[in-house]
């Protein structure tokens, strides 16, 4: 972290600002080691190779579900061997890291590839990313911000950006700091460590499924916005009004994630309850999606494959029968869909 973020940061035990800090090693880019006290209620945060670690006061949904990130074989290489995201993984794998989102087109980013899903999300990342259209001067808070690759791609825009996690994955970002800084906290995101009304946009990505209370995460991130400011959430997972919970939530329940299932009624009521004024639900082209797929998997062409060609280079028919088809999704299968909310 960088001395500057003490300004906005609180105690999240107490509500105290600011903290006092204590510092023990610092390089040319930031605090790599040191602690922040606060002076009300005595707690503690470690700052550990310049992460600010607020978990020690998490509860224990959240600490549960660290470890099953923690204790998760993520990569696995050509030869099957797996390793969870430690600090020598993060250093033999940095040239991949480094491409995320699109990756680099070798086998980690292909189908059955550990980063495959980050790719083939990669086109609603860089949509989303193009509708906030950024000056570079927005404060932005990234939560579940995971190997942070959104944070560093805002933070070269220029603007001012912390990345939030909480498990290891967010040590990815020491490779992405280097050419574009931005603060890193450990913490629980129903339980963020910033002073109200202190960011512009709050971005997300398949993160709020892990809340067991819709209402409460958005209530808390509303806090941190400054009146006029954003909610950004994308690849959240979500359920047809008459879809079956899908067994997979189930089976990572069993692991120790927090993963819940929540239909789009229940998410913008989520966002409405935790006081957002303007929530828009966006359901995006099926055809961007299935032309970014196809891309990473080298199938061959199809029928398929020409129509969403057809309807990427004819938007208006497209808009059209993405109109028609909201029913159905809402009923059914979303499929991809984002949610903007206003504060
Ligand atoms: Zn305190």
């Amino acid at each position: 972290m960088r001395e500057a973020l003490l300004c906005v940061l609180r105690c999240p035990r107490c509500g105290n600002n600011p903290l006092l800090l204590e510092k023990e090693r610092v390089d040319e880019l930031e605090i790599k080691n040191g602690r922040t006290i606060c002076n009300r209620c005595l707690a503690e945060y470690r700052i550990s190779e310049g992460i600010i670690d607020f978990l020690n006061k998490a509860n224990e949904r959240v600490m549960r579900e660290r470890k099953a990130m923690d204790e998760e074989e993520y990569i696995t290489d050509e030869s099957g061997v797996k390793y969870r995201i430690t600090d020598e993984a993060i250093e033999k794998f940095k040239d991949k890291f480094l491409t995320l989102p699109q990756g680099d087109g070798t086998y980690f980013f292909k189908r059955g590839g550990s980063f495959q899903g980050i790719v083939e999300a990669s086109g609603r990342f860089y949509s989303a990313l193009e509708s906030l259209h950024l000056t570079g001067k927005e404060k932005i808070l990234e939560i579940g911000a995971s190997f942070s690759y959104a944070s560093s791609k805002f933070a070269k825009i220029g603007c001012s950006v912390v990345a939030l996690d909480i498990s290891d994955y967010l040590k990815v970002s020491s490779l992405f700091i280097k050419n574009a800084y931005y603060d890193r906290v450990f913490s629980d995101m129903h339980n963020i460590p910033f002073q109200d009304n202190t960011f512009d946009i709050v971005f997300g990505a398949a993160v709020l499924h892990h809340s067991n209370d819709l209402k409460e995460i958005f209530s808390e991130i509303r806090r941190v916005l400054k009146t006029g400011g954003r909610i950004i959430s994308i690849n959240e997972p979500s359920r047809g009004i008459f879809e079956k919970v899908h067994p997979v939530f189930e089976e990572v329940k069993k692991k120790g994630f927090g993963d819940v299932s929540y239909t789009i009624p229940e998410w913008r009521k989520g966002a409405r309850e935790g006081g957002f004024k303007k929530v828009k639900l966006e359901f995006l082209s099926l055809a961007d999606d299935y032309i970014t797929r196809h891309k990473n998997r080298d199938t061959r062409d199809n029928f398929k494959l020409r129509l969403a060609h057809f309807f990427q280079s004819h938007r208006g028919i497209e808009r059209f029968i993405l109109a028609v088809l909201i029913l159905p999704r809402l009923l059914f299968r979303q499929k991809s869909w984002r949610l903007i909310g206003y504060k």
